[in-house]
């Protein structure tokens, strides 16, 4: 198998997989081809290190029940509420996206957003994430280790079926020089678009468009990493940031160079990562969209300005219930 032949050259991720009894090849061809809500089918546990606090941390991927979705405990903050994965408790998208408990801004977990793509692309819409730190492991700067952590530990169809948002009508928001982030009504599943213009002729303009299914995320963009220029990693690391980053999670930029020695992934690997970060993201809306998103130079602010834009008007949205459950779940219901 492909995937876990290219973790094995990772020697970063040191995954401790609880169990592989699940251990199988997705039978489902496309995330929003399911009908019955999933969860895994066992826990799955990784150590690593946050980008930005360069601390240990460990995570523990749970099955949850139906109507969960997906939530964060801060298992070192025994007396915390669950963060309930959702745009509306987002505190911070200047570095990453950070979510918070409503009435506890310091039980927090950052960078979520890699983890979150993996969990859209893969349709897994009721999970728990125990962390015992503030971050999410960066693991290799990507999404691909992400999914392999959730192809180890199995999908679990459960009793109930699932719901989508279904976009109404178009909702746009816009940032400094010339950057927007839209949604447009679509007749089915989720399909987005980014581009980005860069300085740095080593980025330059670059564009790239999919439709969000669990075999075009895994093949074309869960394995893009992130980025940094040069000129900013001295800035962020005074400020007391990107203290666990290095060339074994990030892309980093000076100019038209790569510093990093094995080069680029793909040639386009900037933006292909811009837009995984916006299928995380987007999950943020509690469930999967049926949509088209378009992106230019949109990062973890705009994405999250489009989440609330959207949700702020009854009229644009509406959740959609998937009523076709397999006869064989109805009959054990
Ligand atoms: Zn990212």
């Amino acid at each position: 198998m492909q995937i876990l032949a290219e973790r094995a050259k990772v020697p970063s991720a040191r995954l401790m997989t609880e169990s592989f009894r699940g251990r199988q090849e997705f039978t489902q061809p496309d995330s929003n081809g399911t009908q019955e809500q999933i969860t895994l089918s066992q826990p799955i546990s990784c150590l690593g290190v946050g980008l930005h606090s360069g601390a240990p941390v460990r995570m523990r991927l749970k099955p949850a029940p139906v109507h969960h979705g997906i939530a964060f405990s801060r298992i070192d903050r025994p007396d915390s509420s669950l963060i309930p994965a959702r745009y509306d408790h987002v505190i911070d998208t200047r570095l990453s996206t950070v979510i918070a408990c409503p009435h506890d801004s310091l039980t927090r977990v950052a960078t979520i957003e890699h983890l979150m793509a993996a969990l859209h692309a893969n349709g897994i819409d009721n999970a728990l994430i125990e962390i015992d730190g503030p971050e999410v492991p960066v693991l290799d700067g990507s999404a691909a280790e992400f999914d392999f952590l959730l192809q180890c530990a199995g999908k679990a169809p459960q009793q109930a079926s699932r719901q989508r948002i279904e976009v109404l009508q178009r909702v746009r928001v816009e940032g400094p020089h010339g950057a927007y982030a839209e949604l447009r009504p679509a007749r089915r599943g989720l399909a987005l678009a980014m581009s980005i213009d860069f300085h740095a002729s080593a980025i330059g303009q670059q564009r790239y468009a999919m439709p969000l299914t669990q075999n075009r995320f895994r093949q074309d963009v869960a394995n893009c990493r992130t980025f940094v220029e040069r000129h900013d990693i001295e800035a962020l690391q005074k400020a007391g940031l990107a203290r666990g980053g290095s060339l074994d999670n990030a892309i980093v930029v000076d100019g038209a160079e790569i510093l990093n020695p094995s080069g680029l992934r793909r040639a386009n690997e900037f933006v292909r990562h811009k837009l995984m970060d916006a299928v995380g993201d987007l999950y943020l809306a509690g469930h999967t969209l049926q949509a088209g998103f378009m992106g230019h130079k949109s990062g973890h602010g705009l994405n999250n300005q489009l989440l609330r834009t959207l949700f702020s008007d009854q009229s644009n949205w509406r959740l959609v219930q998937d009523t076709t459950v397999s006869p064989a779940l109805s009959a054990a219901a």
